[in-house]
């Protein structure tokens, strides 16, 4: 379900297990329609469709957590779906997912759900500056808006129609990572060392992972182990977190699915999470998530098509970045670059996280990445 990025990188790993996977994407074409053995062109809840998927398949998963939860239901009356609905319902809603995550005893940020404007004005001074967030159907930084004042929020919550929403604290970040796991059908996890992120505009930038484990490597790791226990969940989910000065460790967010943060594992991991989620779908073994060596991916936004200050779009020197040791290119043949828009990423290896470091800063230089 789903024609992104996320579903070409998994059409790749499945076809390499030697499955054939359909993909239903409403757009005509897209990364994952274009690789994949079959398209299904229609709606996420046509019936029709879904029937169809279901009798094609053996088992069913999801490349974006906005997929209906109810879609996944009717699936499921066919064929093995992974992740349930029951999970994906509860990540894709803001605000049922910040309940769930305290109540597995983990913590999240300062936070207040606004369904009304009555719960903006009694949601008290603790959370501003803070950020407004829909509940619903937000991704790379969209439906967000940071607010300073009441003021503020009432008019960013009106330009979002109003719709359900969270109110977050802003939090002053030491660091963000995250934790990308898989959960077989027998309750076997396997956990992918611990990502280190920085995010630019709302956006992952850059995510770094050494073979030396990352500060609070234990305590994320366990929390993302309890949440994924807690969902009863099958399939790859990657937990997203904040880790304040004092030490505090915040789940920050779910995602039910592969994640951009987990693209290291394609080339510095035995297993990559692709793989690992076409080994759940299939009851298969999970694959090692040992890292093979220190590395640092680096996102490929649109912007780098366009190197001037006007609109005059050039292509990207390819040859530049791989002739930079180390380095594996994953394009996502999307047709039109445009700012802002996932187009790829870089993962930079090296024998030392120096060495990878070096790696990426060179491929920086290359591509002239908005990243320090
Ligand atoms: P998305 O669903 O778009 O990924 P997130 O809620 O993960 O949205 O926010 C994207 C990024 O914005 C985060 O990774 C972080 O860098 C920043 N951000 C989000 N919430 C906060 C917060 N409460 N305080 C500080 N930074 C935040
Ligand atoms: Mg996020």
């Amino acid at each position: 379900m789903g024609g992104g990025q996320l579903g070409r990188m998994f059409c790749h790993a499945a076809q390499s297990l030697g499955y054939r996977v359909a993909v239903l994407d409403p757009a005509p074409e897209g990364p994952a329609a274009s690789v994949a053995d079959m398209h299904i062109q229609a709606d996420y809840d046509d019936e029709t469709a879904l029937i169809k998927l279901a009798q094609r398949c053996r088992a069913v998963t999801t490349e974006f957590e906005n997929v209906p939860a109810k879609s996944l239901l009717t699936l499921a009356a066919h064929c093995r779906v992974t992740p349930g609905s029951h999970a994906v319902e509860i990540v894709q809603d803001r605000i049922a997912e910040k309940a769930f995550i305290v109540s597995q005893g983990v913590a999240v940020a300062p936070y207040a759900a606004i369904r009304a404007e009555s719960d903006l004005r009694a949601a008290g001074p603790h959370l501003f500056p803070g950020i407004l967030k829909v509940a619903r159907l937000g991704y790379d930084g969209k439906g967000q808006a940071r607010v300073r004042s009441l003021d503020e929020a009432l008019k960013a919550f009106a330009e979002f129609g109003g719709v359900p929403c969270v109110l977050e604290a802003m939090l002053d970040l030491k660091q963000e990572l995250s934790v990308v796991l898989a959960r077989g059908l027998d309750g076997q996890c396997a956990v992918f060392p611990v990502a280190c992120n920085v995010h630019e505009q709302g956006i992952l930038a850059v995510t770094t992972v050494d073979m030396q484990a990352a500060p609070m490597t234990a305590r994320a790791t366990e929390a993302a182990l309890a949440i994924a226990r807690g969902l009863k969940y099958e399939g790859v989910l990657c937990v997203e977190f904040f880790v304040l000065g004092d030490g505090q460790l915040l789940v920050n967010e779910i995602a039910p699915r592969p994640h951009n943060s987990g693209h290291f594992s394609m080339n510095a991991c035995v297993t990559s999470q692709f793989e690992q989620q076409a080994r759940v779908m299939a009851g298969l073994p999970l694959g090692s998530t040992r890292l093979l060596a220190p590395v640092v991916m680096l996102n490929i936004l649109g912007d780098v098509w366009y190197p001037g200050v006007d609109d005059t779009q050039a292509e990207p020197n390819w040859a530049g970045v791989l002739a930079v040791p180390g380095t594996s290119l994953h394009l996502y043949g999307k047709r039109e670059a445009r700012r802002a828009r996932k187009m790829g990423h870089v993962n930079c290896t090296g024998t030392t996280l120096a060495d990878a470091v070096s790696h990426a800063n060179q491929v920086v230089q290359v591509l002239r990445l908005p990243v320090s």
